[in-house]
């Protein structure tokens, strides 16, 4: 009995041990969070300053169009100053060819705005591009290190699982079935062991008598409070034969 104590406690040991490499692989893909997240930002401002672009084309368009509109009615006044009859009316269409130059001479300058504006904003795409490419440098590298970190865990994972199978090999059945019964109602070690008169599961104290059922190893028992396997620690010398 006390040789299948001891593959109990082997057993868990191993269970210990593959929970926490399961735990470890399903942790890995938080690791991307943050590139993912970097990267999906550069991309939208990226995309931002193109919206910014096109609507200065845009922009430009619609001026350059309005300019050559006004040049156009410029010129018919122009045209019309060689027709004039009167000083008056000679008078009126100066005025009217003087503002018609100072609207364009406006949008002109608008043009120029614009166009300014359009350089600054290449400029901030090229640097924009540049990101984006430099966060998803980062996001690969970063996927491949998660990929080979999982990888490696599932290899682990196989070792644990053949030492698990070559452990229940050993044991005994029914207790096999406690043990699996247990595992199964609850969410970790369901093998503890006494330490100092006290459970290692729920650290309640533990009636002396059971103490002493306990220390002989000759017959499975389980905490009274948390129902936990309740062994005699291996590694105690033994107080009596
Ligand atoms: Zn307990």
């Amino acid at each position: 009995m006390r040789g299948q104590l001891a593959l109990l406690t082997a057993l868990q040991k191993v269970d210990d041990q593959l929970r926490s490499l399961r735990r470890e692989q399903q942790a890995l893909p938080r690791q991307l969070e943050a590139p993912r997240c970097a990267h999906n930002e550069a991309r939208k401002e990226l995309e931002s300053v193109q919206v910014e672009i096109d609507r200065n084309e845009r922009q430009q368009h619609d001026l350059e169009m309005e300019l050559q509109s006004t040049q156009d009615a410029l010129d018919k006044v122009q045209r019309k100053l060689r027709e004039v009859k009167t000083n008056r009316e000679y008078s009126a269409v100066l005025v009217e060819i003087d503002a018609g130059k100072q609207q364009m001479t406006c949008m002109e300058d608008q043009l120029l705005q614009l166009m300014e504006q359009a350089e600054q904003k290449r400029q901030a795409k090229g640097v924009q591009e540049q990101r984006l490419r430099a966060a998803r440098d980062v996001l690969q590298e970063q996927g491949q290190a998660v990929e080979q970190a999982s990888e490696l865990l599932n290899q682990k994972i196989l070792v644990e699982r053949e030492k698990r199978r070559q452990t229940a090999v050993g044991l005994n059945a029914d207790l096999l079935e406690v043990y699996e019964k247990l595992t199964a109602q609850n969410d970790g070690s369901v093998v503890v062991h006494l330490n100092d008169g006290v459970c290692g599961g729920c650290h309640l104290k533990v009636q002396p008598q059971l103490i002493s059922e306990i220390r002989l190893q000759e017959s499975l028992h389980t905490c009274p409070h948390c129902r936990l396997i309740l062994l005699w620690p291996a590694e105690c010398p033994e107080l009596e034969g």
